[in-house]
């Protein structure tokens, strides 16, 4: 497939199987594309440390894209860190509050996460910017809604005078359609690569190289990630 836009686009890229997934969809769309990662002193920093060797291996068994990968930038959050207090910032317990979100939640983190990407693309030249945002099975997390996007589409274009598309390909995909669109992206080399390099689970278990990737194998994230896997797999 080749690019669609002469534009440059800018992927929030986490390391995770959903923003790698989005780095290949840009990458098979746009002529120029750069990542954005955000170091937020997560718990653990397993997905930060995937991201360099993602891609690296896009770049190396991927050539027709490794010249339009561009630039990575690493933003230092930490701020949110240290005022959020939920499970994937310290050590307390995944469970569901009393508002019925997960402990995982971090409020407002989407929001931040493309207020400074905007700014990130503002400077650079690239009104397309690409997140990994998913409404279908996602965790009820509002900052992934559609429309909580769709508004931060408007506001972030007003805001800074300068029209901004905000892409979320993976919006009403399920996992296993996630897996079904690397293999259109990039073929069984893609899913490979997804599967075996990306991280999704929430305690950063790296031990054991299941069939759906690294985890626990038991938190909510990997729970996900394996079903996803196995209806993909057996389709
Ligand atoms: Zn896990």
């Amino acid at each position: 497939m080749t690019a669609s836009f002469d534009e440059g686009a800018l992927v929030l890229f986490s390391g995770g199987q959903d923003s790698t997934t989005c780095l290949a969809w840009a990458l098979a769309r746009f002529g120029a594309v750069e990542t954005i990662g955000f170091d937020y002193r997560q718990r653990h920093r397993v997905e930060l440390d995937c991201r360099a060797r993602i891609a690296e291996r896009l770049r190396r068994e991927f050539p027709h894209w490794a010249a339009r990968l561009g630039e990575d930038h690493v933003v230092d959050l930490s701020v949110l860190g240290t005022i959020s207090e939920t499970a994937l910032t310290r050590d307390s317990a995944i469970a569901f509050s009393a508002s019925g979100l997960p402990t995982t939640f971090v409020p407002g983190r989407n929001l931040l996460f493309f207020v400074f990407a905007a700014a990130t693309g503002y400077r650079r030249g690239l009104r397309h910017l690409v997140g990994g945002m998913c409404e279908t099975d996602y965790s009820g997390y509002p900052d992934c809604r559609d429309d909580t996007l769709k508004s931060l589409q408007a506001t972030l274009s007003l805001g800074m005078d300068h029209r901004f598309v905000i892409h979320t390909p993976l919006m009403w995909r399920d996992k296993k359609a996630t897996w079904e669109l690397a293999r259109d992206l990039g073929g069984d080399a893609l899913v490979e690569l997804i599967r075996a390099e990306s991280h999704s689970c929430y305690l950063g278990e790296r031990g054991q190289l299941h069939d759906w990737g690294y985890g626990c194998g038991a938190c909510p994230a990997c729970e996900l990630r394996r079903k996803g896997w196995e209806a993909f797999a057996s389709a």
